[in-house]
């Protein structure tokens, strides 16, 4: 297994190395720069080996374009996000649980980025900046469930990622530690045996994965997966809506059935944020509800992840689901089951009494 840092600098960084690899014709050299300067450019060797040809699904995920620059709906922090930060690092939203941002970096830069706002940063963050992060999480004994994110937490070096796993397990009322990683799908490298060794000294900790097509499942990444899992941690996955990526019921359903088969068990989809720079990857709602559906049903219901909307302004993520229930009436429940056939549930009715018959 090759040092990952050495992995990351052999990334493409440049508009001359997006033209050196796809033509002067498929990239527009100063509309491509004026995105990167908003927002970095980084795409390790294993996303740019997904890459099959220009404006494939991987193309679009990791090749700024034009369309960046444009800006209709989009704000820059859509969830709301910084409203709910008491201390630097925190977002409080929920009742019992927080989400804390450890690292601004990730290995590959996703251009449909909710957070582009605050990622990509490369500089380094002193560990003393965290202080009063680890002050609110150690006052607020409501929360049980804290949740590591970034930028990717993994991009840390195994000696920080477990100073935040052992000062979080040091506090009595954190019950589980979650990490939210996109690493399995583009630097598998980093997932080392010390790593892995060095998570499974924390228990629980959930780390829920980033996928958002089915070809992300290279060989590597389902190695990566294995090893993750092998060292305890159960795995979940998030993948967001993507126009021209995965906006189609067959390729999610496929998605999830891979994610299963590698121990992954699908948790969210979600509809892409409102967020600028990234609002030619938003799709319709149908869209979702339509593969829902599709997968609902039709494979195993392990396999079917709750299809939720962050909603914009910092409401949270709200479920949408399919209609099954066609009318509820005093006497029943009429419904249709996922291949569209009704069926009628009788409602309970009041006991007749024999003793006054
Ligand atoms: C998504 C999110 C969580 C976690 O939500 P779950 O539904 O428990 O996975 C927590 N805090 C914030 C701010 C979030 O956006």
């Amino acid at each position: 297994m090759g040092n990952w840092q050495q992995v990351i600098k052999n990334s493409v960084t440049t508009v001359d190395q997006l033209v050196e690899l796809f033509g002067e014709e498929n990239v527009d050299r100063e509309a491509v720069q004026q995105a990167i300067d908003k927002f970095n450019l980084r795409i390790t060797p294993a996303a740019l080996e997904t890459i099959k040809e220009i404006g494939d699904a991987f193309w679009q995920q990791y090749v700024p374009t034009p369309e960046e620059n444009e800006v209709i709906d989009g704000v820059p922090d859509s969830l709301n996000e910084d409203a709910d930060s008491p201390v630097p690092n925190i977002t409080h939203r929920y009742p019992d649980r927080a989400l804390f941002l450890v690292s601004p970096v990730c290995a590959t830069y996703c251009r449909f980025c909710t957070r582009r706002r605050k990622v990509g940063d490369p500089d380094k963050i002193p560990l003393n900046q965290f202080d009063s992060a680890f002050q609110y999480l150690e006052a607020h004994t409501e929360i049980r469930d804290v949740i590591l994110s970034g930028g990717d937490p993994l991009m840390l070096a195994d000696r920080r990622i477990e100073y935040f796993l052992k000062k979080l397990r040091a506090m009595r009322h954190i019950e589980i530690i979650r990490i939210h990683t996109r690493i399995p799908a583009h630097l598998p490298e980093r997932v080392t045996p010390e790593l892995c060794a060095t998570i499974a000294k924390y228990h629980p900790v959930y780390v829920n994965v980033h996928f958002n097509h089915p070809a992300e499942l290279t060989p590597e990444a389902e190695e990566c997966l294995a090893r993750l899992s092998d060292a305890g941690c159960p795995l979940g996955s998030q993948t967001v809506l993507l126009k021209g990526v995965n906006d189609e019921p067959e390729i999610m359903k496929e998605l999830m059935r891979k994610l299963l088969a590698n121990r992954v068990r699908p948790y969210y989809i979600y509809q892409a944020d409102v967020v600028a720079g990234g609002e030619h990857f938003r799709t319709s709602v149908l869209k979702g509800l339509e593969i829902i559906k599709a997968i609902r049903g039709w494979t195993s219901g392990m396999a079917v992840p709750h299809f939720v909307i962050d909603a914009p302004g910092g409401g949270g993520k709200i479920p949408l689901m399919p209609e099954y229930v066609q009318e509820i009436t005093e006497d029943e429940v009429v419904m249709r089951n996922y291949a569209g056939e009704e069926y009628r549930y009788p409602l309970p009715k009041e006991p007749v009494l024999s003793s006054v018959l």
